[in-house]
C-alpha cells in the first residue's frame, strides 16, 4: 500500500472478514508514520484476524480499500476539526451524525483533546475515546461488528467505561492503561516525518502537575515501562535503525532514566552507532552523565521549559525550579558538548504582571551573557485554560493586553540582542475558545470550516452564531460553576483540583 514501509510485527493478512475500520489521521501521512498512538492502534487492529483496517490520511490518494463500516480520527490538536471535516467530507460522509444513516459508517474520535472535553465535537462523532485508547478501542471495535445496527452498537458502547456516546452517556471514566508493555513505532519509513527513527514511549504523565498541564493532569498518576522491556525494545529498534527516539512528558522522571543512559552510552562506546533523542528534558535532569550520552549519541541541541521568568511566578504554577538551577543545568549542558540550547516559556500565566516578563528578560539576558557563543533560542506560547487542571477555572487575559505583552517582551529581548519567537496570540485564543467551549459551538464550527477555517472565519462565524467567545476563553469560573467537561471522571478527581488551585494560589 504504502512503499517503503517496514513492519515489525507479523501482519496478518488472511481476514476472513469483510468488517472494515478506517484509522483516519488529520494530516500528512508522513506525520501519520511519526505518530506512536495512531500506528500502535494500526498494529493491533492489523493484527486481529477478524478486523480489516486501513490507515487513511489527508493526502490518502488510494481508493480501493473496502468501505468503511467504522472510520475513527486521532484527534491530538484543537484545530484538527478543520481536517477532519475535510476528510469526511472527502469521502462523501455529512458533517453531523444526525445526518448520517445506517450506510454511512460509526465516525468517533480519541486523543488527548477530546478525551479533555468532547463537547465541542459532540455533533460530529458517534462516540468518543475518553483516555487511554489501546485495549478499548480494539472492545469497541469488536461491539461494532457484532451488532446489527448503529442503534443497538451505540446503546452497548455507551455500557463500556471510557466510551462517550453523545445522548446515551451520563458520566464517562477516562481509562488509564497500565504501561506494561512498551509501545513503539510499529512500522518503519523513509517517507516518515522523523526519517526511519524507532520511537519508544518510556513513560505516560507526569509526576510534576504544573497548574496549566493538560499532559500531567489528564494522565496521572505517572506510569512507566518496565526497564527490561524498555532495553528489550531498545535492542528490537537497533535491528532496524540506528536512530531511537524516547518519548514521554517527562522521560527523567522513568526510574531507570540514567541506567538507560549508560546503557546507551556503553553501546556506543562499544562501537555501535547509534543517535538518540529525547522528547524534552526537565531542568534537574540535566546532568554530566545525561549530557555526554546525548552529545556522543549525536544530539547538538536540547529544549528546556522554564514556563517563567520569576521565582514566584514559576512557584505559582508549580514549576519548583531555581534560577540556579537553570544556570546549572546550562554550565552542564554547555561543558559536556552540547552546541546550544531553547528554552521554552509561557506569557499571560495566572497573576503574571510586568515584573515577571522583565524576569523574563533579565534572567534571558544573564543566561546569554554568561554563556558567550553557545547557541541560545528563546521560544513563548501564551498560556490556554485547560480542562481537568487546577487552572481551568482561570480565564485568559484579553488579547489586546497579551498582544501589548508579547511585543513589550520582544523589543526588550531584542534590546539585548536575544530573538524571542512567541507563537500567535490570536490562534492561542482560539484554542482557548476550544479548549473549553460546549455544544453552543458544534454550528459556529462548522461555518469556520466552510468559511476556509482561517482566523477571519473564526471571527466572522462566531459573529454570526452569536456566540460569546469571551465567555470560553477568558472567563473567571466560580468553583462550582457547572464545566461542559464535569461529566468525565478524571482521576485524581475535581476536589483535588480545587486543592490544588487554592495551594498554588496561596504560595504553599
Ligand atoms: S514538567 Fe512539563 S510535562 Fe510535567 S507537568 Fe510540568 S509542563 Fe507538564
Amino acid at each position: 500500500m504504502h512503499n517503503g514501509e517496514k513492519f515489525l510485527y507479523k501482519r496478518n493478512p488472511k481476514k476472513n472478514s469483510d468488517f472494515c475500520v478506517w484509522l483516519g489521521f488529520p494530516a500528512v501521512y508522513s506525520f501519520s508514520m511519526s505518530s506512536l498512538g495512531f500506528l500502535w492502534l494500526f498494529k493491533l487492529l492489523d493484527e486481529t484476524e477478524d478486523i480489516n483496517v486501513e490507515r487513511i490520511c489527508s493526502d490518502t490518494k488510494e481508493t480501493s480499500f473496502l468501505k468503511p463500516d467504522v472510520f475513527g480520527f486521532s484527534f491530538s490538536f484543537d484545530l484538527d476539526f478543520l481536517t477532519v471535516f475535510s476528510m469526511l467530507e472527502k469521502y462523501k460522509i455529512p458533517l453531523k451524525s444526525s445526518q448520517r444513516d445506517e450506510s454511512c459508517p460509526l465516525i468517533f474520535s480519541g486523543g488527548p483533546v477530546v478525551s479533555a472535553n468532547p463537547e465541542p465535537y459532540k455533533d460530529f462523532f458517534d462516540f468518543f475515546i475518553i483516555g487511554d485508547g489501546e485495549d478499548l478501542n480494539l472492545e469497541a471495535m469488536r461491539i461494532c461488528k457484532n451488532s446489527k445496527s448503529k442503534k443497538e452498537a451505540l446503546k452497548r458502547l455507551s455500557e463500556l467505561e471510557g466510551i462517550y456516546v453523545p445522548n446515551l452517556s451520563d458520566k464517562v471514566k477516562k481509562v488509564t492503561k497500565r504501561l506494561s508493555e512498551c509501545i513503539y513505532t510499529p512500522i518503519m519509513s523513509e517517507n516518515s516525518f522523523f526519517k526511519n527513527t524507532f520511537i519508544i514511549e518510556m513513560s505516560r504523565g507526569c509526576m510534576n502537575r504544573c497548574g496549566f498541564c493538560l499532559a500531567s493532569y489528564l494522565n496521572l498518576p505517572l506510569r512507566s515501562v518496565p526497564y527490561e522491556d524498555l532495553l528489550n525494545t531498545v535492542d528490537l529498534g537497533l535491528k532496524y535503525t540506528d536512530k531511537i527516539a524516547f518519548l514521554g512528558a517527562q522521560v527523567s522522571a522513568h526510574p531507570h532514566f540514567k541506567d538507560l543512559c549508560k546503557h546507551i552510552y556503553d553501546k556506543i562506546q562499544s562501537g555501535q552507532n547509534i543517535e538518540m533523542n529525547f522528547s524534552s528534558l526537565r531542568v534537574d535532569a540535566i546532568s554530566e552523565d545525561v549530557v555526554k550520552t546525548l552529545v556522543t549519541a549525536g544530539q547538538k541541541n536540547s529544549t528546556l521549559a522554564i514556563e517563567a521568568g520569576s521565582e514566584r511566578l514559576r512557584k505559582l504554577i508549580n514549576k519548583n525550579i531555581s534560577e540556579e538551577q537553570i544556570f546549572e543545568a546550562v554550565k552542564i549542558a554547555r561543558e559536556n558538548g552540547l552546541k546550544g540550547l531553547k528554552f521554552y516559556g509561557m506569557i499571560g500565566l495566572p497573576t503574571e504582571t510586568y515584573e515577571d516578563i522583565d524576569a523574563l528578560v533579565t534572567l534571558a539576558k544573564r543566561i546569554k551573557n554568561e554563556n558567550k557563543g553557545f547557541g541560545l533560542t528563546f521560544g513563548f506560547s501564551s498560556f490556554v485554560p485547560k480542562p481537568h487542571t487546577p487552572f481551568q477555572w482561570i480565564g485568559r487575559e484579553n488579547t489586546k493586553s497579551l498582544e501589548d505583552k508579547a511585543l513589550y517582551l520582544q523589543k526588550e529581548m531584542h534590546k539585548n540582542g536575544i530573538t524571542a519567537h512567541i507563537s500567535s496570540i490570536k490562534w492561542d485564543y482560539w484554542q482557548a475558545v476550544l479548549s473549553r467551549g460546549d455544544g453552543s459551538l458544534c454550528d459556529f464550527l462548522i461555518d469556520v470550516y466552510r468559511q476556509g477555517g482561517k482566523l477571519g472565519a473564526f471571527k466572522s462565524s462566531a459573529k454570526k452564531y452569536g456566540i460569546d467567545t469571551d465567555y470560553f476563553a477568558c472567563s473567571n469560573f466560580e468553583f462550582d460553576t457547572k464545566l461542559p467537561w464535569d461529566f468525565i471522571e478524571v482521576q485524581p478527581g475535581k476536589e483535588f483540583l480545587i486543592k490544588e488551585n487554592i495551594r498554588l494560589y496561596n504560595g504553599l
